[in-house]
């Protein structure tokens, strides 16, 4: 019948959509403490355009992706938007390689991928108070690559965006306020944590 064929959001989509649009108040405050109070809505407002945009009659995790990279690299502003996007960008690059490679491996190389690409176009290293300091934990364990994204690499990202909050800020608005921001975590860590989190839920294995 026409009405399956109805380009529509995976369910998993949706809810990553509604779980940013119910946190959108907690990050633009958290954003308020170390930064300009806006990340809640740049993150909330991509999800809501990643929703608009998916195509796909039955979409994969792939599409999913690719609809969030194109809507937070076209339509976000801020640091989130390129970044992010540049983030989702590798992932979805790295589960259309052609392979036999599980869809956990090709997270994790897409997860290396995405970490090159933020550090390269943002110019912050680990441990500046971005969210760097999530992503990086994500994808190595400590020298080593993670070859998966698996339940121990989504425990180190949030392990590593808790610990920002005894960091001072070396990139983005929070650089300007100096000791202000310690105690606070970094609310762009923290979001690529739940980002990670869900995507965990996400994958096939
Ligand atoms: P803006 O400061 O432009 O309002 P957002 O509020 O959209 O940006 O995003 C803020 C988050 O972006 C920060 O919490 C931090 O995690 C991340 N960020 C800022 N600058 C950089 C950078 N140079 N490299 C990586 N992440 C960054
Ligand atoms: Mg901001
Ligand atoms: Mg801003």
């Amino acid at each position: 019948p026409a009405a399956a064929q109805t380009p529509a959001p995976s369910a998993w989509l949706a809810e990553l959509a509604a779980l940013f649009a119910d946190r959108r108040a907690a990050f633009n405050t958290l954003d308020q403490r170390t930064g300009d109070g806006d990340l809640g809505t740049n993150l909330a407002g991509g999800m809501a355009a990643a929703v608009r945009r998916a195509r796909a009659a039955e979409p994969t995790l792939a599409d999913d992706l690719t609809a969030v990279a194109g809507a937070f690299l076209d339509d976000v502003g801020g640091s989130s938007g390129p970044l992010f996007g540049l983030l989702f960008q590798q992932l979805a690059g790295a589960l259309t390689v052609p392979g036999e490679a599980t869809e956990a491996a090709r997270l994790a190389a897409g997860l290396r991928a995405g970490l090159a690409a933020v550090s390269r176009v943002g110019g912050a290293q680990p441990g500046d108070r971005t969210l760097l300091d999530a992503l990086h934990p994500a994808a190595f364990d400590g020298d080593a690559p993670r070859g998966h994204l698996d339940e121990a690499a989504v425990a180190a990202a949030l392990a590593g965006a808790a610990a920002t909050r005894d960091l001072v800020a070396r990139r983005g608005r929070a650089s300007y306020l100096g000791e202000r921001v310690l105690g606070t975590p970094d609310p762009g860590a923290v979001a690529l944590a739940g980002v990670l989190l869900a995507l965990l839920e996400r994958h096939d294995g």
